[in-house]
Formats: C-alpha cells, structure tokens, sequence
C-alpha cells in the first residue's frame, strides 16, 4: 500500500513529492521517489481531515509535519492499516496475560451465577412484596379471563355449597396477611385443570366444583384455602411471573406502570395452567396451612389426607391434568410434613412474647 502526495516538513510551507506507506510493526513511513526517507515512525498523535467528495486529504503528524494527497480510498487504506494498531496492540497483551484473562472470565461467570442464583430470586422476591394490589388486580383479573376462555366452565355449584364454602373461607382468611375481606372465593366448573384451586396475585383464589366434591370434612377445606392464602400471601404467583421478566417488572413496580403489569399477565395463565410451582413455594403453603389450621382447631392431617385421596384418584393421562395434586412431584413428602403438624408445637407462637400474645396464637393454645 503506497499513496501518492507531498509532504510537508514541520512549519515549512514548500512541499516534497512523496510517498507514504505502512511498514514494520504498523510504523508510517513518508519517502521521496528515490527511497529517501523523510519520516518513520508510530503514528502517534496523528489526525486526518475526513474524507469529503474530491477534497485534498490532508494527514497530521504530532512533529507539525503533513501529508496531503488527492488519493482517497488510498488514504482510507493507509489508516486503516494504522487505526487496527490499538486492537492489535489488545490482542497482544491478551495473549501475554491470559492468566489473568481468564480469571476474569472466571470472576464475570461466578458474578453472573451468583446474579442467577441469589440476587435474581431476591428482587423477584422484594418486588412481588411491594406490588400493590391495586396493581395485581388487572394482571389478575386477565389472567381468570383467560383461564375462563380456555380452561375453566362456570360453576355448577349450588347456592347452599356456595354459601358452606364461603363461611368456611372467611373463617381462614381471618388468619391471612390481609385479614377478613382481604381474598376473594370464586368457583369454576372446571374441565382441563381437574380438580383444582389456585391464587391469583390478587387474592382472588379459585376453586373448581371437583375439589369441592372430594373433600370430605370442613378441616380439608380450610386446609385447602389457608393453603391458597399463604401463596397470596407470599407473593408466589407474582414472583414466578417476574421470574420471567425481572427487568420489565423491576420498572412496572418502579414506576407504578400499571399497563406493564397487564403485558405480563399473558405469562400468567400458562403458569398455572401448565408449571408446576416450586417446591419451596409449596412447602412454605404446607406449613402456613397447617398453622393456620391449628388455629383454627382443624387438623392438619385432614390436608394430607386431602392429597393423599387427590393423589390416588389424578389422572396421569396424556391430556389430563390431575389438578391440586398433579403440579407436585413429592406428594408423599408434603403428606408426611402436614401429617406432623396435628402434634407439632405452634412454632409460629412459640419465638417471642408478642408472638405468642397474638390472638391467632391465645386461639390456638386454647383450643388444644
Ligand atoms: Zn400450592
């Protein structure tokens, strides 16, 4: 790559016809016709008017000499060779240091399994809590419609069934984070889910007409729903669904954007209808549930009897789910745990004293 020019010697006004070429390690190297050698060496400080129509390119070295040439593309040429100078530079030292290339490597994956595996679920966690419910209710409200067109009949439930569930229902949502008149019960025929309850981010929970049908005592139901509450409760629902868009969550919370939150409804439905829910999701419900029940004077044992029926009667076909149950793999486990709880001591009153003045606590004692 030779470009043809004048050269220009530092504050000097006369010009010498030359030639400028890239040689050895990247160095610029301006030379009469005669192989005389006006200037070597690296391009340091070097700048170069930009490239305009058939303008005279004019190149500037840091010493005050220039170089000016009608040749274009031979100038772009020659500074390209130039300008890969830096990178190859990079790669150089690179390839000296890769031991500390690679620790690098090593500290950006451990920071980013660390992200995955602890901080991401610790913002899901934070954000689902500080999400108000006024900002649930749409995400909620979608999702039934969905769940409705595609999942779900309407109720065939009789008016006094209703009515039964309903007492029962306000007797465990007493014992929830929210309080009386803090969830919803709403009933659905139900079709593809089996038999089946779930809770929406809202407090709106649903249970299907062959759930009710396989319970046998009021202890199962209230089991059942304290087991929904506490996934109210805990904002489980809504961090699966942030699991799956942290970053529009993170902002749809920051900035009380509520049509966000409807975007990532449409995550919603599939994950009940279709994911099962985490085992540690499950088992904080187990527990709530079975304190809850305590509480209430129902037994525990009566959940796990639930499961165990539940359990037995689930369908494993290929297009049919088997409801409540299905969703968990370690049915026997869950059963094991609640069946413990009839005799457990009421952990939850059991650490401080204000724990154990409250009135869900003074309530379980005295009932035992
Ligand atoms: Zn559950």
């Amino acid at each position: 790559m030779i470009v043809a020019g004048r050269y220009f010697p530092p504050s000097e006004a006369r010009s010498i016809a030359a030639f400028a070429s890239v040689v050895g390690k990247r160095q610029l190297r301006f030379e009469t016709e005669d192989a005389y050698v006006l200037f070597e060496g690296p391009p340091r400080g070097l700048r170069s008017t930009p490239r305009l129509a058939s303008l005279t390119r004019r190149i500037e070295l840091a010493n005050g000499a220039r170089f000016e040439t009608e040749d274009n593309d031979g100038a772009d040429a020659l500074l390209w060779k130039l300008w890969r100078l830096p990178r190859g530079r990079m790669t150089a030292r690179l390839e000296k240091g890769w031991p500390a290339v690679a620790l690098l490597l090593l500290l950006i994956a451990a920071g980013g399994y660390l992200f995955a595996d602890r901080a991401a679920p610790m913002a899901t966690e934070h954000l689902a809590k500080v999400t108000l419910i006024t900002m649930a209710h749409p995400m909620s409200e979608q999702a039934l419609l969905a769940l409705d067109r595609y999942a779900l009949t309407p109720t065939g439930l009789s008016a006094a069934d209703q009515a039964r569930a309903n007492v029962l229902f306000e007797r465990a949502e007493a014992q929830g984070r929210l309080g009386a008149g803090g969830y919803r019960l709403v009933f659905r025929g139900g079709w593809r889910i089996g038999p089946n309850a779930f809770a929406l981010p809202d407090g709106t929970i649903v249970m299907t007409d062959s759930l009710w049908a396989t319970m046998q005592d009021e202890d199962e139901a209230l089991g059942v729903f304290a087991h929904e509450i506490s996934h109210v409760d805990h904002a489980h629902q809504l961090q699966r669904v942030y699991q799956i868009s942290l970053w529009p969550a993170a902002v749809a919370t920051l900035t009380g954007d509520i049509s966000r939150m409807s975007e990532m409804a449409a995550n919603l439905p599939g994950l009940i209808a279709q994911a099962p829910v985490p085992d540690d999701f499950e088992r904080q419900a187990d527990d709530d549930a079975g304190r809850m029940m305590r509480a209430l004077g129902a037994k525990p044992s009566r959940l796990a009897a639930l499961l165990e029926r539940l359990d037995r009667a689930a369908c494993r076909g290929k297009d049919c789910l088997g409801g409540w149950v299905s969703d968990h793999a370690d049915v026997a486990a869950r059963v094991a745990r609640l069946k413990a709880e009839d005799v457990a001591p009421v952990n939850a009153c059991a650490g401080d004293w204000r724990a154990t003045l409250s009135l869900a606590c003074l309530r379980s004692i005295a009932s035992r």
